[in-house]
């Protein structure tokens, strides 16, 4: 089959497209012949080495995969050759205590598709049967590869985590990237208003298209100033929070008391300073989060085919042109989530 793989680590300019090992399932897996895959940040850090793939190079990035059963193995029941399908992009064991305790998401052995394995840079993908869901027919392939991270991720952060109700406030960080595109929107439909930050002017009317209420450029405004403005002095009592650094400190400031931060990324640095007098004298909830369950990526593209939620593509690259879209995401060009199409 053919590939964008890298063998070694840098930037856009080490991924070659080419020829690469078709993927061969055990007995519980299935062959997806990919219809779209999704960039994602993890992709950059798996790239340049920050996150070095576990299982060594070459690697094939991608964990956001829309496409058909090419093939399956002997065990697998349920499941037709042919079939529309979206790839669930978590792995657990099934026996830790964590997964035992149905948190599958912090599984001792956790990992993700395009990540703990080769992903959807392909024409062909691998993946456990039980990671398989179908793809409503009313959801394109490009619109379903926009959904199982980006959307379950701020899903699961809002809903879950943050337990958000109509009627209170979140502040979301960075409206132009697939989680803040996704967390506006899933903020509205819980009955939630909403400020939210662009690094650019030109992403202020977009922002405003997805639901927000009031709109920030960063480099410009002071976000917190802005946040307390809006909120009559008051704070916000949510913030979704994936930059890091100076953004994550700040975005502390931004909450009113009793006030959750979650906390799903660290697009800039793994690092953040943290106010701790903000947090025991206001009673704050600092939570950590990643993906969510397949039930959860099972409602949230229910709300999708009610068109309730709408996944938000930038564009769509052919997958030769593999590199030009991991370079259009580094540039930060992207409205929304960038596809690679076979
Ligand atoms: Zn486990």
């Amino acid at each position: 089959m053919k590939a964008a793989f890298f063998k070694e680590h840098g930037g856009s300019d080490r991924i070659i497209y080419d020829d690469y090992r078709d993927p061969s399932p055990d007995a519980s897996e299935v062959v997806v012949r990919v219809k779209a895959c999704a960039l994602n940040h993890v992709d950059m850090l798996l790239l340049d080495g920050r996150y070095p793939p576990p299982e060594g190079l070459p690697h094939v990035n991608g964990c956001e995969v829309t496409g058909t059963i090419e093939t399956m193995g002997d065990r697998v029941t349920g499941l037709t050759k042919g079939q529309r399908v979206i790839i669930f992009p978590g792995f657990s064991c099934g026996v830790c205590e964590y997964c035992l305790r149905g948190e599958r998401t912090v599984c001792v052995r956790y990992g993700y598709l395009g990540a703990a394995r080769d992903g959807g840079y392909a024409e062909l993908v691998k993946a456990p049967a039980a990671n398989i869901l179908s793809l409503p027919e009313s959801i394109s392939f490009e619109q379903g590869a926009a959904v199982p991270l980006a959307m379950l991720t701020s899903w699961h952060a809002l809903v879950v985590q943050a337990n958000l109700r109509a009627g209170q406030t979140v502040l979301v960080q960075a409206a132009g990237s697939g989680v803040g595109s996704a967390a506006i929107q899933i903020a509205r439909l819980c009955g939630a208003r909403v400020i939210t930050t662009v690094g650019a002017d030109d992403k202020i009317e977009f922002a405003k298209s997805l639901g927000a209420d009031r709109v920030v450029n960063y480099r410009t405004q002071d976000f917190v100033d802005e946040a307390k403005k809006w909120s009559n002095k008051r704070g916000v009592d949510v913030v979704v929070e994936h930059i890091g650094g100076e953004t994550f400190e700040k975005s502390v400031y931004a909450l009113t008391r009793l006030g959750t931060l979650v906390t799903i990324g660290s697009h800039d640095t793994h690092w953040g300073r943290l106010d701790l007098r903000h947090m025991y004298s206001k009673n704050l909830r600092i939570v950590g989060t990643n993906l969510g369950s397949i039930l959860e990526l099972k409602t949230v593209l229910d709300h999708v085919v009610e068109g309730k939620l709408k996944p938000v593509i930038d564009r769509a690259f052919p997958l030769k042109d593999a590199r030009a879209a991991v370079q259009h995401v580094l540039d930060r060009k992207n409205k929304g989530k960038v596809l690679l199409v076979p």
